[in-house]
């Protein structure tokens, strides 16, 4: 009997979601839908449901470490993807492995605060973000409220959101994508910048709340990047991967988010 062809492995560090919603339980379910095999290393276990978060629990940097050394020892990794790490411990700790490992492909997402209001990352932990892991990004995934927090200052003109994209460019990373979801509107306006311009994607608003949909966007540029598309490619498919599985969702919980569907 032939071995099934073996997909691309794809690692996630980020913090998980007891509510299945977000973090890695979204980015692995979003691997699996893609076609690659998800690794997880997980930096804050966080008790949540569809309600908000209860509790937060930072995993020791010791084991957050040996997590990444076990997946990293063992498997050919295409594509990292990193999501809430909590402090700047962690950043520091994640940016000097990944320096150390190399993976081919990196997408940050600069997790901050939940939609639900709770904080993801330490507020002093701003300058290891901006300073160590983004200039080792491929693809910077900030929405609105983490590019103020990034740059220092708020975004509310179309020339303020152009140049925060040339200014986040300038933190290191590949290429940016800003997500528009948190300005108001009909029509959601996502802007992803690279060194050879800017290039928009544009979806009408779904009249509804979704729970995970960063998380999954960028694990879905990561599983894109390490199924060979260019990160342009990978960006615009991610986009309209999430369009679709937030049109299919469902709200498992009593609080009024909707789950993605994947
Ligand atoms: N919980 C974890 C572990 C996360 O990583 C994130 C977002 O990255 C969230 C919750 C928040 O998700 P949302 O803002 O989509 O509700």
């Amino acid at each position: 009997m032939t071995d099934t062809p073996t997909p691309p492995n794809v690692l996630t560090i980020a913090g998980a979601d007891s509510g299945g919603g977000a973090g890695i339980q979204a980015d692995l379910k979003t691997f699996h839908a893609h076609g690659v095999h998800g690794l997880s290393a997980i930096a804050a276990v966080t008790s949540q449901n569809t309600r908000g978060v209860t509790a937060v629990h930072a995993v020791p940097l010791t084991h957050i470490r040996s997590q990444i050394a076990a997946v990293f020892d063992d498997f050919p990794i295409a594509a990292v993807k990193t999501g809430m790490l909590g402090n700047a411990a962690t950043v520091r700790l994640v940016a000097r492995e990944l320096r150390k490992r190399k993976p081919a492909w990196l997408v940050v997402d600069p997790v901050m605060i939940a939609t639900s209001g709770a904080r993801l990352l330490d507020e002093d932990a701003m300058d290891a973000l901006i300073n160590e892991l983004i200039p080792l990004a491929d693809v910077l995934t900030p929405n609105l409220p983490e590019a103020e927090a990034l740059l220092g200052h708020p975004l509310r003109t179309s020339r303020q959101l152009h140049d925060a994209g040339q200014a986040l460019l300038e933190l290191g990373a590949g290429g940016v994508l800003l997500k528009g979801g948190h300005a108001r509107g009909n029509e959601v306006v996502d802007r992803y910048f690279d060194e050879s311009g800017s290039m928009e994607l544009r979806h009408p608003r779904l009249p509804r709340e979704g729970h995970g949909t960063g998380c999954t966007l960028a694990s879905a540029i990561a599983a894109g990047l390490a199924r060979g598309q260019r990160p342009r490619s990978a960006v615009r498919r991610a986009t309209a991967y999430v369009q679709r599985a937030l049109k299919h969702g469902y709200r498992p919980g009593g609080g009024s988010v909707h789950v993605l569907r994947h």
